[in-house]
């Protein structure tokens, strides 16, 4: 399994517009960021979990060529709003592009893509299966996907495990069941905005101690702000087991079971 993560950066990315504090003035190409994603390779089959407005740049710059299906973590427009532009694998794969994700998420959606599922469709726009889930495990392409529910403020957000690798953005607070289902896990990618406390985020000091409940062997933040400071000067406060992610970065883990 190969884990590519295609943006880190929180609702507005790094640099954001206007701003000339160091971090967004830095030459570190880590602390870059694009809006946050990231595509699971499994064998043949790719997934890509949040289609935020960066998604055509990630793709060209991941050379994705074919996607399976997207899963969809909440309905925030740094999320979804890159969704138009899955129409590039419609053309190439002549098929709709499946779209995982909880019933207010699908709802957003079809909301804000209404144009592509109104009665008289415009040729050319994007063609969308929508899957609901909730909190129970299911398969895409026969891989086993388990969701994991954390609440961003009062907005429940899915998280997902595949095998040993486990994927939570946008989380404020957890509770223990949601923990239990993250025993044993290999890499976890957790939210951690910046160092000052926020209402509907976890920052740097609360995603740490999650990181040290949870106990996976390695754990890699994400969703990051400018206001994090750069990643230079803060890798070395982490604990040994914790990496700031950041874009491009590709990871490898064991291939999860399949079934079909
Ligand atoms: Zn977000
Ligand atoms: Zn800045
Ligand atoms: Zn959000």
């Amino acid at each position: 399994m190969i884990i590519e993560f295609l943006g880190t950066g929180t609702s507005q990315g790094v640099p954001v517009v206007g701003c000339s504090c160091s971090v967004c003035r830095s030459h570190d190409p880590r602390d870059a960021r694009l809006r946050t994603s990231v595509l699971v390779r499994v064998g043949e089959v790719s997934l890509l979990i949040d289609a935020g407005p960066d998604l055509r740049q990630q793709a060209l710059r991941a050379d994705i060529q074919r996607l399976d299906a997207v899963l969809l973590t909440h309905e925030h427009m740094d999320h979804i709003a890159g969704i138009d532009e899955l129409r590039a694998f419609n053309f190439k794969q002549r098929r709709p592009m499946t779209i995982y994700a909880n019933q207010a998420t699908l709802e957003a959606v079809r909301r804000v893509y209404h144009y592509a599922f109104s009665e008289a469709r415009y040729p050319g726009v994007p063609e969308l299966e929508l899957i609901r889930i909730g909190k129970e495990p299911f398969r895409v392409s026969g891989i086993e996907v388990r969701p994991i529910e954390v609440m961003h403020l009062t907005m429940p957000v899915l998280g997902f495990r595949i095998g040993g690798f486990a994927y939570i953005t946008d989380a404020k607070t957890m509770d223990d069941d949601q923990f239990d289902r993250l025993t044993g896990v290999e890499v976890l990618v957790l939210n951690a905005l910046r160092q000052k406390s926020h209402i509907s985020h976890l920052n740097l000091e609360e995603a740490l101690a999650w990181i040290a409940r949870i106990r996976p062997k390695r754990a890699f933040l994400t969703h990051i702000s400018h206001l994090m400071g750069s990643t230079a000067e803060l890798e070395r406060s982490l604990p040994p087991n914790v990496t700031f992610a950041f874009d491009g970065l590709v990871l490898e883990l064991p291939d999860p079971a399949r079934s079909q």
